[in-house]
């Protein structure tokens, strides 16, 4: 018989601007190995229906890229309908279309991904306090 594990954390974080990136893989990977699972998936979630989890390199230019390219499919004040409500339909639609979580695989008791893939919080809307939970499941 096989038992499963699950261990979950949540953690708060503060953004700084409206549209931010901050960097959470290091907390991430962290509490995979404290976590003591060998095989099984790290799933990571964003509490917020402004917000997104996104996989890229950590690289200024790049991050900067990320927002800009954000901006320009989703413009804020485009006529969209929500916007009557709390003039934020922009962040709710990228958050849509960009995902609210991601998961990897944990392998040998480690967060599995590659040289290059950072795991960002994306801030939609901010500044504001946000809630993101991590939950491993495995043997
Ligand atoms: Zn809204």
């Amino acid at each position: 018989v096989t038992v499963l594990k699950a261990h979950f954390k949540e953690i708060s974080l503060s953004t700084s601007k409206r549209l931010d990136l901050v960097d959470i893989t290091e907390e991430v990977s962290s509490f995979v190995q404290e976590c003591k699972i060998e095989s099984g998936i790290c799933l990571v979630t964003s509490l917020h229906s402004t917000s997104a989890i996104v996989v890229n390199e950590h690289e200024s230019g790049l991050m900067e890229d990320i927002l800009r390219k954000v901006r320009e499919e989703f413009p804020r004040g485009a006529g969209w309908h929500h916007d009557r409500v709390d003039d934020n339909a922009d962040a709710h639609l990228a958050s849509v279309f960009l995902g609210h979580s991601k998961t990897f695989p944990v392998r040998d008791g480690r967060l599995e991904r590659g040289m290059w893939q950072n795991i960002f919080f994306l801030e939609l809307d901010g500044p504001r306090t946000r809630r993101v939970l991590f939950e491993v499941m495995g043997v």
